[in-house]
């Protein structure tokens, strides 16, 4: 990998597709953008440049491949240098089942497993998969790296990801808890590791990552070995719309008392809970501290609720590890939020966690550090950064006789 070298990262969602071309070596972002509104009457697609920022429309219900037809023919086009630096195309894969426990180029195979893994994702590995179509036919000259939100977590072991439910749901069906946020907690581990002076191997943190997505990630020797999502990222911690753990009697309940229907249910946990249903209000953060300031009872309860809930996690992960060197928050809510970390850390003085005021109310804004005491457990935050590391890893597996991004060997 040369200076020069540049990755293009893409991460398919269900109805958008994000991308940024990035220098793997220093983490630059040199171009951002999103497709949005795709498959609907009025897509568009935007994106940021040299500090300026531009929006086009798309045709009506233009797709995955439309977007990626449009980077390449009008915005890399208008941008040769970052086009003609080009040695890898690094792709988000939100599930790989059992089967990669890190990082892998795209072939045939690796194709064939993601669509195996689609009954676990429903919406997300479709999606990845359109992209990965869409880049190999437009970039058929790159190496095309895949990187799963699930790989970091293989580690867990199976006293961590068994459910207590027969074993052949285990076994026949590949029912299990899998987690996920794995390459941000990864990121935020290999910088923990660093602001602490250790090698990653002998880190042992608690992750926090906050954001409308939550989960914690207990992480011993830089593995992680367990996490708080599970099967499917609606177990764990309270969500902007998701409810986190409840009760399993809850959905019988739903279904035999109160009519409920399997949709209605997934709509109720999924998208109608978490922040947003405690406060009847917002599933975001900032309007809910806003509105609790000011006296708003619903807001209040929801982020009580939420820091009682993390908080409880971190209690417990103190159990799972034999030492914990920090407990780092990131993610928007965790690198931002001062009122969410100072509530967490007062349920936690218990385990040796006292809050630095003044640290705690300077730390945003993209920075890393402390935000406890001296005296204190260690406690950090760090902005975290997923593309980054889709970005390094792309560009770590590219071969050494690929043509490297050499503009005279295309098409
Ligand atoms: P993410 O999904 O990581 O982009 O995080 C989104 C969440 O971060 C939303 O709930 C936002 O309200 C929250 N957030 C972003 N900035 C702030 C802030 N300055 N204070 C509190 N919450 C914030």
């Amino acid at each position: 990998m040369s200076n020069s070298s540049r990755v293009l990262v893409l991460n398919c969602g269900s109805s958008s597709l994000k991308f940024a071309v990035i220098d793997p070596l220093s983490g630059t972002l040199e171009l951002t953008g999103i497709g949005e509104a795709l498959e609907q009457n009025e897509p568009t697609v935007s994106w940021k440049i040299g500090g300026e920022k531009k929006t086009s429309p798309l045709p009506a219900n233009s797709g995955h491949r439309e977007v990626i037809h449009f980077l390449v023919n009008n915005i890399l086009r208008e941008c040769p240098n970052l086009r003609d630096h080009l040695v890898a195309i690094g792709h988000r894969v939100v599930h790989g089942g059992e089967k990669f426990s890190h990082s892998v180029l795209v072939d045939d195979a690796v194709i064939h497993t993601i669509r195996e893994c689609v009954a676990l994702a429903p919406l997300h590995n479709p999606a990845a998969l359109q992209g990965i179509e869409a880049a190999r036919s437009a970039f058929p000259y790159l190496p095309q790296v895949a990187v799963f939100d699930t790989a970091f977590h293989q580690s867990m072991p199976r006293h961590a990801y068994i459910y207590a439910l027969p074993y052949e749901l285990y076994r026949d069906h590949g029912i299990r808890r899998y987690g996920m946020h794995g390459t941000s907690h990864r990121f935020v581990t290999e910088r923990a590791a660093e602001l602490l002076n250790l090698p990653v191997n002998e880190v042992n943190i608690i992750s926090a990552h906050l954001g409308n997505g939550a989960s914690v990630t207990a992480v011993h020797n830089g593995h992680s070995v367990d996490t708080s999502m599970g099967l499917t990222p609606l177990e764990g911690l309270v969500m902007g719309t998701r409810s986190g753990d409840v009760d399993p009697g809850l959905l019988m309940h739903l279904g035999a008392r109160l009519d409920y229907g399997l949709k209605e249910i997934n709509d109720l946990l999924n998208k109608k809970s978490g922040l947003l249903g405690i406060s009847e209000l917002s599933n975001d953060c900032r309007t809910l501290e806003q509105a609790a300031a000011e006296g708003h009872d619903g807001a209040q309860l929801a982020l009580d609720i939420f820091c009682y809930r993390l908080a409880k996690y971190i209690a417990s992960y103190h159990g799972v590890l034999p030492q914990v060197d920090a407990l780092v928050f990131t993610g928007g809510i965790g690198e931002n939020s001062s009122l969410v970390r100072g509530k967490v850390l007062s349920h936690l003085g218990g385990l040796g966690y006292v809050l630095d005021e003044a640290r705690n109310g300077r730390a945003r804004f993209g920075e890393d550090g402390p935000i406890s005491t001296e005296q204190s457990a260690v406690t950090l935050v760090i902005p975290t950064n997923e593309e980054w590391v889709i970005a390094r890893d792309a560009a770590g597996l590219v071969p050494p006789t690929s043509p490297n991004g050499d503009p005279s060997s295309r098409e």
